[in-house]
């Protein structure tokens, strides 16, 4: 039997209609804070990724999925979103064309070769937003407040990390000394660290594998050794977190996985007590633009796990959609049964019909299974009468109605609907 991509998975039934409902809210929150869409290609020329996101991180040495097309190009899945919106910032002069700040989102699909394991796959979701054109740490603040607008709608208990991790004056001194401080203690870590000490030192305080961090309590800090702009930055952020009433704690060790990042990084984790519990991450990345060859423009933005959100949110924070249904009880009703799904089509409800005639025995089990709410059967009498009769499965109530007084029907689905919703909220 052939089987899903190991690590990918399908959405269907009422997983999907959930999801769905999930991003419905999350582009109307961020649609609220004016951030308009933005969508790009999955593939990208994988030189994108390695430029963009570093060529010494392990999203580019060792998660990426690349192939060569026909005409032997070098391509790669997008394993995220920054490096792709940049891309089409700069090919299709936004910077020139578009007002700053310039705020948009995107939702969609990434692919990163890791090891599969519960809220880690290989295909999996992201939102993510992007500010270019703003330096301020208002902004940063904004950026955050927004990812916590999300989590606070699905009523999420989290806890943001906040930190600076400088600029290209203040960095490299740091990275020095961070160098200095590792390299007496090389062979009590990890390979990869043992190699980051010399590609990417940063990359050593959130190591999961020897756990610097938690071994020494004297490693030297990005927090102390800011230049005097990093430090006015990292306190103005601070400030407008607190007047957005976000809670931040700050977090030495959030140096975050990519390379382009400048200043502001942060994480949120949910308060789950489990070991993927980072469910957003971001920060500011004000080099990324002329790296890439555009000009020179300040960026901020934070990308949210999908899969990772989903299973925070309570099962019963959306209700399943009340559906009614439609049968014929005998060959003769069918006609009439096509007729009133016609009318029915007209109106906003969830209505289907279901043409086999079925006993009214089998139709009522047939609608207990599917979950529907209300049912309309169309027999010999009905026919006769130019009836349908009505029964809400909940209550076991019956109504004759006739079978063109569909205005009176929908005015009674919806009314039931209004109150079938305020009772689950
Ligand atoms: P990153 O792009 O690595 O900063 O990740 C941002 C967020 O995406 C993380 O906080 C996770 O919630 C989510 N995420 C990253 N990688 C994966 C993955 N392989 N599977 C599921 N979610 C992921």
């Amino acid at each position: 039997m052939i089987k899903a991509v190991k690590g990918m998975n399908d959405l269907f039934g009422k997983k999907a209609y959930r999801w769905g409902r999930m991003e419905e809210d999350i582009k109307t929150i961020v649609q609220t804070a004016n951030f308009t869409e933005f969508r790009t290609p999955i593939v990208e020329e994988i030189a994108l990724f390695k430029r963009g996101v570093g060529e010494t991180t392990d999203v580019v040495q060792k998660e990426m999925y690349d192939f060569l097309d026909k005409k032997g190009r070098h391509i790669a899945m997008r394993p995220e979103g920054t490096a792709s919106v940049v891309r089409a910032f700069i090919e299709h002069g936004i910077s020139i064309n578009e007002p700053a700040p310039f705020k948009l989102f995107y939702i969609g699909p990434f692919f990163r070769y890791e090891r599969p394991q519960k809220g880690r796959y290989r295909q999996f979701h992201q939102l993510g937003i992007e500010i270019f054109g703003d330096d301020t740490p208002q902004m940063d603040g904004e950026m955050i407040f927004t990812a916590c607008r999300v989590l606070e709608h699905f009523k999420i208990d989290y806890e943001v990390h906040i930190n600076s991790i400088g600029c290209k004056e203040c960095r490299p001194v740091y990275r020095e000394k961070l160098v200095e401080y590792f390299s007496s203690k090389k062979d009590k870590l990890c390979d990869d660290c043992q190699k980051r000490i010399e590609t990417n030192p940063l990359r050593l305080l959130d190591c999961k594998t020897c756990n610097p961090k938690e071994k020494y309590q004297d490693i030297p800090v990005m927090t102390d050794h800011l230049c005097e702009i990093c430090d006015d930055h990292f306190k103005k952020l601070q400030k407008s977190l607190e007047i957005f009433h976000v809670k931040g704690v700050i977090d030495p060790f959030i140096v975050r996985g990519l390379d382009y990042y400048t200043r502001t990084a942060f994480e949120i984790v949910a308060n789950t007590g489990g070991s993927q519990n980072a469910v957003a991450g971001g920060g500011r990345y004000d080099n990324l633009v002329s790296d890439i060859g555009g000009v020179d423009t300040p960026a901020t933005g934070f990308a949210m796990g999908l899969e990772r959100l989903f299973d925070l949110i309570p099962e019963d924070f959306y209700q399943p959609p009340m559906i009614s249904a439609g049968y014929a009880l005998c060959e003769e009703a069918v006609d009439d049964l096509v007729h009133f799904a016609k009318h029915m089509s007209h109106h906003p409800v969830t209505f289907f019909a279901d043409y086999k005639p079925r006993k009214i025995k089998k139709v009522l089990q047939k609608a207990d299974r599917s979950e529907i709410s209300f049912v309309f059967m169309v027999g010999e009498n009905e026919v006769k009468n130019k009836t349908v009769l009505m029964k809400n499965m909940k209550t076991g109530e019956q109504k004759l109605y006739g079978q063109h007084e569909v205005i009176l029907i929908v005015r009674d689905l919806m009314k039931a609907e209004a109150n079938f919703l305020k009772k689950n909220f």
